[in-house]
């Protein structure tokens, strides 16, 4: 039997095919698209796609704005079989020229403003064909794909054949491309799907189907696959943001059922009055992820609105790991952890030794599990180095897993702090300067030091109006923990380097401050 993920897609469409798939928020017009809508575009560029003649295999790169029909022609990429290879749209042409260089794919769709510059780097990389696809539906796809019938017969794939490659985020360095197969994200989309109760239409306590606000960028496996998974295998209606806009999420709010957001959009519905229990009162889950969530975030959502968010973890390399529980029997929420292995993820702990930490002990978060990818593209002596000899994926993040099972993220390995010979998890120091008045939030790194090897520093950003000294920062922390871990110096700043997931870029931070300690 078939087993590309679109089948199981598919096959998922709620009975009623007139019924709305997704509706948008923000554009002029708001649009409906049904389940048909959905079958047949992705029929007619899936059919576009097959006439090309490309090789098997072949990557579909795609840079373009959010819009419903990116959606779909993610969704017509995995029915006529191809990758599908999104890229960040902050990407300018050093960046795409790395990308097209490195991915090779025999089909580049990009938005119509970009196309000169963006079509001249995948000529010269091979690529035969460049459509264009703009927010308001123009564009050469769409037009050529009119002239194809919105019939098709999904691909034939096996489970392990590749589905996407999605680039890293590129925090702690160069973009990795992660390969991952239908399996490996149809098993983690069906796993989400039970562990976070979806409900389907006509299944529910009230007979209502789940809705979701759908406000995340869909090259990032946030938005791409775990929202965007989640809502059709549920055969739920999307409520569809092609930017994030805190008072308009909050004025659909009334609607909505379940929302995803990485951290920073979780304070900034914070910041809007209109976030009450009263908006809230038919959403069921609030999920965050990406990055960690602060507790003070986490503390204030649940007074203003009632509900407890529910913090999961994952990366471009696994899709999701770790969920804190949805349903009370599984346990409770708890703030500052992400929760436990997901049903059918291996997850364990070890040190540098490749020894087994015991029960709370620091160590590197190493995983297994059918969602784990097979390696990244075009980088074999990579893919070997993050596996360890009995096949464990190594993470590359630092954490811990209590007696009862929760699992903490302490930080990145590679922003692990060695001075003097002692280990500074940033994370550590961050929450008790993170609890100080004044304090919105910061980063702690080290940099290189000529006696300790690397010293530690903090960046540190006062919340509005609020004025933070830097001598005190540094006073407040002595005698509180060990003096190694104290900041050495102190900066405050307006805000922290984030990129476009809204992850603190702690790469930028050093650079900056490099020079520091001569
Ligand atoms: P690169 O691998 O290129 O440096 P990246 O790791 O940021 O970039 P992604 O795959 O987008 O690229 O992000 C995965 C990482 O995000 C995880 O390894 C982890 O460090 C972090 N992360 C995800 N969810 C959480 C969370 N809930 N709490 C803390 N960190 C998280
Ligand atoms: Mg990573």
């Amino acid at each position: 039997d078939n087993q590309n993920l679109f089948t199981a897609l598919r096959a998922a469409f709620p009975a009623d095919l007139d019924a709305t798939a997704i509706e948008t928020a923000d554009t002029p017009q708001p649009l409906v698209y049904t389940w048909r809508d959905l079958d047949r575009a992705t029929g007619m560029i899936a059919n576009l796609l097959a006439s090309l003649d490309l090789p098997a295999g072949s990557r579909v790169a795609v840079q373009t704005e959010k819009s419903v029909e990116a959606l779909m022609l993610y969704l017509a990429v995995l029915r006529a079989g191809f990758v599908y290879l999104p890229l960040n749209t902050a990407y300018q042409s050093s960046e795409i020229e790395y990308f097209l260089g490195n991915a090779e794919p025999g089909v580049v769709v990009c938005s119509g403003k970009n196309f000169g510059w963006v079509s001249k780097i995948a000529f010269k990389a091979g690529t035969q064909h460049v459509f264009t696809l703009n927010e308001d539906r123009s564009g050469t796809l769409l037009e050529r794909a009119a002239h194809h019938p919105p019939e098709h017969a999904p691909a034939v794939r096996r489970a392990d054949e590749l589905a996407a490659i999605l680039y890293t985020s590129g925090t702690t360095g160069r973009s990795k491309g992660a390969m991952l197969t239908h399996g490996n994200l149809l098993s983690n989309a069906k796993t989400l799907f039970d562990y976070w109760g979806w409900r389907r239409p006509g299944a529910g306590r009230d007979g209502g189907g789940d809705v979701l606000i759908h406000a995340l960028p869909i090259f990032h496996v946030h938005g791409l696959f775990v929202a965007s998974h989640g809502a059709l295998l549920a055969g739920a209606r999307m409520i569809w943001f092609s930017r994030f806009d805190p008072r308009a999420v909050v004025a659909r709010l009334p609607e909505a059922t379940v929302f995803m957001g990485v951290p920073t959009l979780y304070v900034r519905l914070l910041a809007e009055p209109g976030l009450t229990k009263q908006a809230c009162r038919n959403m069921r889950l609030f999920l965050a992820g990406s990055a960690p969530l602060l507790i003070e975030t986490f503390n204030e959502w649940r007074a203003r609105t009632g509900h407890t968010i529910v913090e999961r973890y994952g990366m471009s390399e696994t899709a999701m790991l770790t969920s804190n529980p949805y349903h009370a029997k599984d346990g409770d929420r708890r703030g500052g952890t992400v929760g436990f292995p997901l049903p059918g993820v291996g997850l364990r702990v070890r040190d540098d030794a490749g020894q087994a930490c015991p029960t709370g002990e620091i160590g590197g978060i190493e995983v297994k599990g059918p969602n784990v990818f097979v390696g990244y593209w075009r980088m074999p002596e990579k893919t070997k180095e993050e596996f360890t000899d009995d096949g464990w994926f190594k993470t590359g993040d630092v954490g811990k897993v209590d007696g009862r099972g929760y699992v903490t993220i302490v930080g990145r390995s590679k922003d692990l702090i060695i001075s003097g010979g002692y280990n500074v998890y940033p994370a550590e120091v961050e929450g008790f300067i993170n609890e100080m008045p004044g304090v919105a939030e910061s980063a702690v790194i080290g940099i290189p030091h000529p006696d300790f090897g690397e010293g530690v520093i903090a960046v540190v950003v006062p919340k509005a109006g609020a004025e933070v000294d830097a001598a005190a920062v540094i006073a407040g922390l002595k005698g509180r923990i060990a003096n190694f871990k104290v900041p050495k110096q102190v900066f405050v700043v307006g805000e922290l380097p984030r990129n476009t997931m809204g992850k603190v870029q702690k790469n930028l931070l050093r650079e900056q401050h490099k020079g520091l300690f001569g």
